[in-house]
C-alpha cells in the first residue's frame, strides 16, 4: 500500500459526537476530506444540519443525528439511525464535553455530575453501544477526545472535576483497547493542548501568560490543526496503534 492510501477513508463510515462545532466540527470536515461519510451528531439539530450541509457540497456524504451521549435510548436510537442511513459504523469520534471553571469547595453537585455524565459516561454509551456493533462486524476505530488535562492541573482556572474527567478517558481508553484488541476494534485517544473554540476561551488576555506564554510554541491551536491528527487515529496509518494516548500540545506538558 502507497503511504498516502493508508490514510483514505473512503467508504468508511464515521460518526463524531459533537460534530456541530469547535474541535468536532473540524474533525468531521478532516475525515469527509480523507473520504469517509460522516454523521454529525450533536444535541442543537440546526447547527449539525449546516455542517453537514456544508460537508455534502464538497462532494461527500455527510448527515445530521440528533443525539445526548448521557441518554442510552438516545445513543441507540443514533447508532439505530446511521446505520440505516449509512451502514455500519467503521469509526467513532467520541468528542463531546463539556468543561466549568470554579474552585473544588466551590463546585455545585450539579456541575460536577454534568462534566461526569457527558465526558464519561455519555463516552462509555457510546463507546459501549457502537463498540457491540464494531465487535459484530468485525472490527473498527474508536477515537476517543482526551486532554492534556488527563496529565497536568491547568492553571490560573480550577477545573476539577473536567480533569479528573479526562484522565478517566485516557484510562478507560486502554482498557477497551486491551478488551476489544482480539476484536479488530482499535481504540486511542487524542489528547490536545489548548485550542480556539467556545470551551477554551484563548483569547482572554487573563489566560494568555498561563495558557500561551507557558508553552514551549507561544501560541495556541486552530481546531483545524488536530484534523490531521484524527485522519490518522482513525484510518489505517494507524494499524499498530491501539491504547495510545496522543498528545498534540505545542509542547505544553514539556514543563
Ligand atoms: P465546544 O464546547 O466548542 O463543543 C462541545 C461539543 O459537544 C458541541 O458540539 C456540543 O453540541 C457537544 N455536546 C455537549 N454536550 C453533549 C451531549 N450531552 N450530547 C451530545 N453532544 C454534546 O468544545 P471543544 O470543541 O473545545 O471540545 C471538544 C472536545 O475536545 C471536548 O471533549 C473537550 O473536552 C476536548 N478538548 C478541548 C480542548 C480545547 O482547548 N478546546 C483541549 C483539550 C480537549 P450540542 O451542544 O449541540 O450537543
Amino acid at each position: 500500500m502507497a503511504v498516502l492510501d493508508a490514510f483514505d477513508l473512503t467508504g468508511k463510515v464515521v460518526v463524531v459526537t459533537g460534530g456541530n462545532t469547535g474541535l468536532g466540527e473540524a474533525f468531521a470536515r478532516a475525515l469527509s476530506e480523507a473520504g469517509a461519510s460522516v454523521a454529525i451528531a450533536a444535541r442543537t439539530r440546526d447547527r449539525s444540519e449546516e455542517v453537514a450541509k456544508d460537508i455534502t457540497s464538497s462532494g461527500v456524504t455527510a448527515i445530521a443525528v440528533t443525539l445526548d451521549v448521557t441518554n442510552r435510548k438516545s445513543v441507540e436510537r443514533m447508532l439505530g439511525e446511521v446505520t440505516e442511513r449509512l451502514g455500519p459504523v467503521d469509526v467513532l469520534v467520541n468528542n463531546a464535553g463539556v468543561c466549568y471553571h470554579r474552585p473544588a469547595a466551590e463546585v455545585p453537585e450539579n456541575e460536577w455530575m454534568d462534566v461526569f455524565d457527558v465526558n464519561v459516561h455519555g463516552l462509555w454509551n457510546c463507546a459501549q453501544v457502537v463498540g457491540r456493533q464494531m465487535i459484530e462486524t468485525g472490527g473498527g476505530a474508536i477515537v476517543n477526545i482526551g486532554s492534556i488535562s488527563a496529565q497536568i492541573v491547568n492553571r490560573p482556572q480550577w477545573q476539577p472535576a473536567y480533569n479528573a474527567s479526562k484522565a478517566a478517558v485516557h484510562q478507560l481508553t486502554k482498557s477497551l483497547a486491551a478488551e476489544w484488541a482480539p476484536h479488530n476494534v482499535r481504540v486511542n485517544a487524542l489528547a490536545p493542548g489548548y485550542v480556539k473554540t467556545a470551551m477554551a476561551p484563548v483569547d482572554e488576555p487573563r489566560f494568555r501568560r498561563h495558557w500561551i506564554e507557558d508553552a514551549p510554541m507561544q501560541r495556541y491551536a486552530t481546531p483545524e490543526e488536530l484534523g490531521p491528527s484524527m485522519v490518522y487515529l482513525a484510518s489505517d496509518a494507524s494499524s499498530f496503534m491501539t491504547g495510545s494516548v496522543l498528545v498534540v500540545d505545542g509542547g505544553y506538558t514539556l514543563w
